[in-house]
């Protein structure tokens, strides 16, 4: 029989943590169903691809970092093709699409995505599908899962216009798509807008009967490539006679076909040895590498009957003076997973009395997964309880590819539906509401499903990486020689269904047990004589672009409620050492913005910054308080009563303003990303409005100059 050669296309990724990695694999595997195959690298494997030389489709899936920061992976890349050397038709020959994930709750969202599609466009490539712009804040899958979708057709079309020889096989709807592809004139779609395409028209393959998948495809296949049938509740119980619940649906869920992922192919497998030479190594991976510094203060900032628990550490780096960190600077704290969690993780997968064997993972010979590779962070040698201790995020929120999976694991015929429905298109809301919003972990997952009992190498596949934990800096050098203060709120995550009791968030309830019993420990200094501090392992993380202004006469403003304050706090003392030591020289006003919950409950570093005004080095401290009664006192003399920081700012808009455009000055937001520093960009944009008379368009454009300046800056999670 002739060997048919099928038609190539090249996947290109640049991940951080590994998401647009995992979507790239995905379209690399789903390449053959399509009759095509894929060629997939890394944009930091050089040596694999060639774009200069390349005919065939090319496909981006880039993700973005940091502030607006290409993934360390594709950094060499992004700089390679933003070399002004490079002339206007370099890449005239190529055609490409591209996938740009991102999170809107972020400054410069997609920035990666959309420097390599400028750039692109610059040396002259062709767009042959419009791009996609998927946001983290709401659901990847929203744009991604479309976006596959209308991939296929896309690329088809692109072949038939680029090589009509590797194309002359294809059939059907190929002459259609060449059409409305290959175009030039594509618009930049915002794709994460599109409603999810409509795939109801793609019934059961046969008539009611078992519930199960069927291995029959939809018209225009995307990831979501099995359809299932209906089923009704257990007994003969309607389903609506019962509540939703993360395990059982309502109608007309519980009645709907689905469509689910595609399984994953499987990759890895497992062995669990008896080595009495296995190394019981203890601590993160890689802690060599890492400074082991102890805790030489716990200080608990709030009292008791606050909203949330906050806790300033102080750690004795005095051993270590590279770790010299500047104000503005983060480090990383690695913690392990819970024991408690381990040990039942262990046994629910009935491991608990091989916990000492020796793991080793290896690459499955007959994988059919693209570009199968061991997961780089688990190393040899290890035992299992380590592995679940250090290496694998336990409490990682199952992506709907994983349940997939789960799936094929899951005895209970009722269970292994809602697992279904979990994954499903047409589940969407409810994984929003069972499993992504409340955060429910796998352990979670797999203690509300009894009956789903998966193999420990599909658990390796599919867990993350135990990410460290980022912390602001809240002292100076100056101030704290050989210390470094940080300040957490401890996270508390509420019951939900699937979880019976709240818990804690890993870093920060790990952080509070180990300091818990010694509290009272202010100032305790680490002796031959004295119980021993608890230790951690830490690594700075800089951040250059998060500093005071390098000429001190600049007068600067910062935004920081709750534990926000952090970074300011190390920025005010020191510029309090400065002007001790330099008491002729001119320094800028500064102004603080701080909010909080209660006046006595969580006024963080009160004394502090009350001290930093008077002695003069922070010249305006405005504070809010959300929940306390509005004082007599302010109802008096303020219109606006300030609840938050961005009201504050707003009643001292003409200042601000002056500040930013007539002075130069230079502002900073910190703390919560994902309601606060949106609140206070859009309050920015109202103050410009009015203090600068120009329309909404004009103030955006005024405030999105100060961050191309570099005078607006955030550092900002959640
Ligand atoms: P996890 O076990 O990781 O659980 C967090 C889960 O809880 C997430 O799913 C999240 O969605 C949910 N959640 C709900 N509310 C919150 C909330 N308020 N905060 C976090 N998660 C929440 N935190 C500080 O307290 N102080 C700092 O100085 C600080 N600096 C940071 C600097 C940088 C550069 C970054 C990126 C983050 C910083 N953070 C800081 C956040 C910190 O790194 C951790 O994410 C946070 O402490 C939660 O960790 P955890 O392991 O306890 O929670
Ligand atoms: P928080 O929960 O953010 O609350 C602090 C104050 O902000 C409260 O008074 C709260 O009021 C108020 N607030 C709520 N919504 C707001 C809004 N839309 N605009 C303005 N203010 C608002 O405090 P926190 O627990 O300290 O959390 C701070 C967050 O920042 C955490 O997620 C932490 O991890 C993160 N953080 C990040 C960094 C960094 O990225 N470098 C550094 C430090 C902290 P109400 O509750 O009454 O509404």
């Amino acid at each position: 029989m002739p060997c048919e050669v099928k038609p190539r296309f090249v996947v290109l990724y640049g991940s951080q943590k590994g998401q647009a990695e995992s979507i790239a694999e995905g379209i690399a595997e789903a390449a053959q169903e399509h009759g095509l195959v894929a060629e997939l690298s890394c944009l930091n494997q050089k040596e694999k691809y060639n774009l200069e030389e390349e005919n065939a489709p090319v496909v981006f899936v880039v993700s973005t970092t940091g502030d607006g920061e290409p993934p360390d992976n594709a950094l060499q890349f992004v700089r390679g093709i933003k070399k002004k050397t490079l002339s206007t038709d370099h890449y005239k020959h190529l055609c490409y699409a591209l996938l740009a994930l991102g999170d809107t709750n972020y400054a410069n969202f997609c920035n990666c995505g959309k420097t390599i599609e400028r750039r692109l466009q610059e040396l002259g490539a062709k767009q042959f599908y419009a791009t996609g712009y998927a946001d983290d804040g709401v659901g990847l899958e929203l744009t991604v899962d479309p976006w596959i979708e209308g991939l296929w057709k896309a690329i088809k079309g692109a072949l038939t216009k680029m090589d009509s020889n590797q194309t002359a096989h294809l059939k059907g709807d190929v002459e259609d798509s060449s059409k409305e592809t290959l175009d030039s004139s594509i618009p930049d779609v915002q794709l994460n807008l599109l409603s999810l395409t409509d795939q109801q028209s793609c019934k059961p393959a046969s008539p009611a009967g078992s519930p199960g998948l069927e291995s029959q495809s939809c018209g225009t296949p995307g990831t979501f490539t099995s359809v299932l049938k209906t089923q009704t509740g257990a007994a003969g119980v309607p389903r609506a006679a019962l509540a939703a619940s993360l395990t059982r649906s309502l109608p007309p869920l519980s009645e709907s076909s689905l469509n689910v992922p595609a399984l994953p192919a499987p990759y890895l497998d497992v062995s669990l040895q008896d080595v009495s030479s296995c190394e019981q190594i203890t601590g993160p991976l890689n802690k060599e590498t890492l400074y082991e510094v102890p805790i030489s203060r716990a200080v608990q900032m709030t009292r008791g009957d606050s909203v949330k628990m906050s806790l300033l550490l102080e750690l004795d780096i005095s051993a270590y003076p590279t770790m010299a960190y500047q104000p503005g600077d983060a480090f990383d704290v690695y913690c392990p997973n819970r024991a408690s969690e381990v040990d039942n993780m262990l046994h629910r997968l009935g491991l608990y009395d091989l916990r000492n064997h020796h793991a080793l993972v290896s690459l499955k010979k007959d994988t059919k997964k693209k570009g199968a590779q061991l997961p780089s962070y688990i190393p040899q040698n290890i035992s299992l309880l380590y592995m679940l201790t250090w290496c694998l995020e336990i409490r990682s929120v199952p992506k709907k590819a994983f349940l997939r999976a789960l799936v094929e694991h899951t005895g209970d015929s009722e269970q292994r539906r809602r697992l279904q429905e979990l994954c499903s298109k047409q589940g969407a809301a409810d994984y929003n509401l069972y499993v992504r919003d409340p955060s429910l972990s796998v352990l979670e997952l797999l203690t509300a499903f009894p009956s789903c009992s998966p193999p420990l190498s599909l658990l390796i596949e599919h867990l993350p990486k135990l990410q460290s934990r980022p912390y602001s800096a809240a002292s100076s050098r100056l101030r704290h020689p050989g210390k470094l203060h940080f300040v957490f709120s401890v996270v508390e995550l509420a019951a939900c269904s699937g979880r019976p009791v709240g818990r804690q968030g890993l870093c920060t309830g790990w952080l509070l047990d180990l300091t818990n019993p010694d509290l009272a420990f202010p100032g305790k200094a680490e002796s031959s004589s004295s119980p021993a501090l608890p230790r951690i392992h830490v690594s700075l993380r800089a951040n250059c672009a998060f500093r005071p202004p390098s000429d001190p006469s600049v007068p600067f403003i910062m935004v920081g409620p709750g534990t926000g304050v952090a970074p300011f706090i190390g920025f005010l003392q020191q510029r309090e050492n400065e002007r001790r030591e330099n008491p002729g020289a001119i320094f800028g006003e500064t102004w603080l913005f701080f909010g909080c919950r209660h006046r006595d409950r969580d006024y963080l570093f009160r004394e502090e910054l009350e001290g930093f005004v008077s002695n003069g080095t922070l010249n305006q401290l405005k504070v809010c308080f959300s929940r306390d009664a509005q004082e007599e006192e302010e109802a008096a003399t303020s219109a606006v009563w300030p609840r938050y920081v961005q009201h504050n700012l707003q009643l001292n808009r003409q200042h601000i303003t002056d500040i930013l455009f007539k002075q130069n000055g230079y502002l900073y937001v910190c703390g919560d990303a994902k309601n606060m520093a949106k609140d206070v960009n859009d309050a920015l944009v109202e103050m410009i409005k009015k203090e600068l008379q120009v329309d909404q368009l004009e103030a955006m454009k005024r405030l999105a100059g100060l961050r191309e300046e570099k005078r607006y800056l955030q550092d900002i999670w959640g």
